[in-house]
């Protein structure tokens, strides 16, 4: 089995320019920064992504970024902040531990989401009421035993 470099790092076995760290989680410089002070938080235990991860876990993530936003945005004067998990593959992961993203902003910095050629249309309620209707089910279902 390949070693999980974010377990490594989270076991200070690898190095990182560790920024903050609890019980729970540990935050370091992203080593190919978007931005300088491109940050990422990571649980200590390995879950692949937000899908494996238990929800009170991956909420330990956003209050990490929540109590590091400041610091962050006053060290790099940043403009904005933007927060973002990325999951499987097609969702843009590359490390399969969980992280978050701290990408501090600025005017013109050239970063973005790129949105589909169909973003501006904007779909009938219906459709929305359907999608909707559909996740709520999911839900219910899972709360299930
Ligand atoms: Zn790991």
């Amino acid at each position: 089995m390949d070693r999980c470099i974010f377990c490594e790092i989270a076991a200070g076995r690898a190095p990182a320019s560790i920024v903050y760290e609890d019980a729970d989680v540990v935050a370091f410089m992203d080593i190919r920064p978007v931005n300088p002070g491109h940050l990422l938080v990571i649980t200590r235990e390995h879950h692949r992504n937000i899908f494996d991860c238990p929800p009170v876990l991956a909420g330990k993530l956003l209050a990490a970024a929540a109590r590091l936003a400041g610091p962050l945005q006053r060290a790099t004067n940043a403009a904005g902040l933007n927060l973002l998990i990325a999951n499987e593959r097609a969702g843009g992961q590359d490390v399969f531990h969980i992280h978050l993203h701290m990408l501090p902003r600025h005017v013109g910095d050239g970063f973005g989401f790129r949105l589909p050629p169909s973003h501006p249309e904007r779909p009938p309620r219906a459709e929305l009421d359907e999608m909707a209707a559909a996740i709520r089910k999911e839900i219910t279902e899972e709360k299930s035993p």
